[in-house]
């Protein structure tokens, strides 16, 4: 009864191993209670992110500073496919079990089959019924259509299914289905409100979103008062007027949308909605780059919400870790402590005094967490900037390339996009962010108050013996594993963590597990001892 592998449904015919991250789920046991199970089986299940659980989660990220996900479909299946199982275990996930497979089980229905996985410990929904008549499957679809807005998770639709195993048998599947299994979909529920006007919101990248406010309605459980619009192209389309009423549907988004005018509510007078031609914030004029949905403000560097958005991003755990949230910046900017990046390090204890909550203990950890943040390597430095375009990734390979701010400043568009993964989009923005006086300054600002402005050389001059080789270490070895990492960052080679064609070396020490061993051997990768590593380093 213990579970030994998970993997997703994939294409079909064939899925991702997904073992690592499932175990971090609670409610899908990793061993079963007592009961008759097979030797070997197989169950088939539904993971998801209740709604409760999905919104805590987008609270935290959006003052994280992170991207908030439209629904918890989504977020369910980007949980799952992440990378590192501890992450995936600080996600709100659960899981529904509803398909028994496999050879020697004792039951004869779904139903039965249903029951007793339950008892073996599954979580199964409770929401399933037996029924024998077709009026019963349509008052089960009826019953279902209204009260799944009160149910904690989403559901579009149900499945109906023939109960008996025998008769499944004899229905057989089609080439692509069972003949005995049908889906049925809920309608997208519709209501009708009307359009009371338009707000345009500015984000962090200057992007103009257009939201519409509407007169309150009650959808899928919840009252309506916004519809998004998503951009100017949308709004023409619909051609909206201010007081049409409107036809609104919520599919899988958070926020519904507005799909139809009724026009003949519509009034004689109605003013057309035409998109805005100025930043609501700033004022600058908006603008719209070629094969792009959305107006931008250009106004970068003294647009309200960018700035803030700046600062934000700035802060950021993969940024500097500056500990700090979304609240506090928006404070220190309205009290005009801080207008840009660099004000930060002129921070004082008198002006912090001054926000809402700040206390002496307060004020004394966040000026610290701005003290260390100082030491942040010069890749991430440069990922915190904010320059448009530039990520985690691409600032790595800037800082790897360039090895200091100055070269990487003077750097042409043709020298950029030398480097490795930099393509034109990034080498003018790159460009254009460097020839603004007002970034220089802040740069110059920063490097002032002792940022890391160039990548860290080592200091102890260990020679660069293994030339950025990359080792997988496994097994026990004379000194720590740690150790042995450290050793290996120290003369120039990289640690990474699994066997694949990209190793270069398997250091292995006592007791080296055996499927390392075997995947070392199938990709002729070449395995190393403790001894020929130090012969490698000269010790
Ligand atoms: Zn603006």
């Amino acid at each position: 009864g213990v579970m030994t592998q998970a993997v997703t449904r994939g294409d079909g015919s064939q899925g991702d191993d997904v073992t690592a991250n499932v175990k971090t789920i609670r409610s899908i046991p990793l061993k079963l209670k007592e009961g008759n199970y097979p030797a070997d089986f197989e169950i088939r299940g539904e993971i998801i992110m209740t709604r409760s659980g999905f919104a805590k989660f987008n609270e935290k990220r959006k003052k994280l500073g992170k991207q908030e996900f439209a629904n918890p479909r989504n977020a369910a299946s980007g949980s799952i496919k992440m990378l590192d199982a501890k992450e995936v275990s600080k996600r709100p996930l659960d899981a529904y079990l509803y398909y028994v497979v496999g050879d020697d089980l004792e039951f004869t229905n779904h139903y039965q089959s249903l029951e007793t996985a339950r008892q073996w410990g599954f979580k199964v929904s409770d929401t399933a019924r037996k029924v024998s008549s077709v009026e019963q499957i349509f008052d089960f679809i009826n019953h279902w259509d209204k009260a799944r807005n009160e149910l904690d998770f989403e559901i579009d639709g149900i499945v109906i299914k023939v109960n008996d195993f025998s008769q499944q048998k004899q229905l057989g599947f089609t080439a692509k289905s069972p003949r005995w299994a049908i889906s049925y979909k809920f309608k997208a529920e519709q209501v009708v409100a009307e359009l009371l006007s338009i707000d345009y919101q500015v984000g962090r990248t200057g992007a103009v979103t257009p939201v519409a406010n509407l007169s309150p309605v009650q959808l899928a459980g919840t009252t309506v008062k916004r519809a998004s619009l998503h951009n100017a192209d949308v709004i023409k389309s619909l051609d909206l007027h201010i007081g049409d009423f409107v036809k609104v549907e919520k599919g899988g988004e958070i926020i519904p949308k507005i799909i139809a005018v009724d026009l003949s509510k519509r009034k004689d007078n109605a003013e057309e909605v035409s998109f805005l031609t100025h930043c609501p914030e700033c004022n600058t004029k908006l603008v719209r780059e070629e094969g792009e949905a959305a107006f931008y403000c250009p106004n970068v560097y003294q647009c309200p919400p960018q700035i803030k958005g700046n600062i934000e991003h700035f802060v950021g755990r993969k940024m500097m870790d500056i500990n700090m949230g979304e609240a506090t910046v928006a404070a220190l900017f309205d009290k005009g402590f801080v207008r840009n990046i660099a004000d930060l390090f002129d921070l004082k204890a008198s002006e912090l005094v001054q926000l809402d909550g700040f206390k002496q203990k307060s004020i004394a950890k966040l000026l610290e967490s701005i003290e260390q943040s100082k030491n942040t390597p010069f890749e991430k430095v440069l990922f915190a900037l904010g320059i448009r375009f530039v990520g985690e990734t691409v600032a790595k390979k800037l800082a790897q390339h360039f090895e200091n701010i100055d070269l990487l400043k003077s750097a042409t568009t043709m020298e950029l996009l030398m480097v490795d993964d930099i393509g034109e989009r990034i080498a003018e923005s790159l460009v254009e962010y460097f020839a603004n006086p007002v970034n220089i300054d802040i740069v110059n600002r920063l490097r002032e108050k002792g940022l890391q402005f160039e990548i860290q050389k080592n200091t102890d001059n260990f020679p660069d013996l293994l030339q950025a080789k990359a080792f997988v270490v496994s097994g026990k070895f004379s000194v720590s594993r740690d150790d042995i990492k450290q050793m290996i960052s120290n003369y120039g080679g990289k640690v990474i963590s699994a066997i694949s064609s990209k190793t270069d070396y398997v250091l292995a020490g006592d007791k080296m597990g055996p499927a390392k061993l075997k995947k070392a051997e199938k990709l002729e990768i070449k395995i190393i001892s403790e001894d020929e590593f130090y012969k490698m380093i000269n010790i």
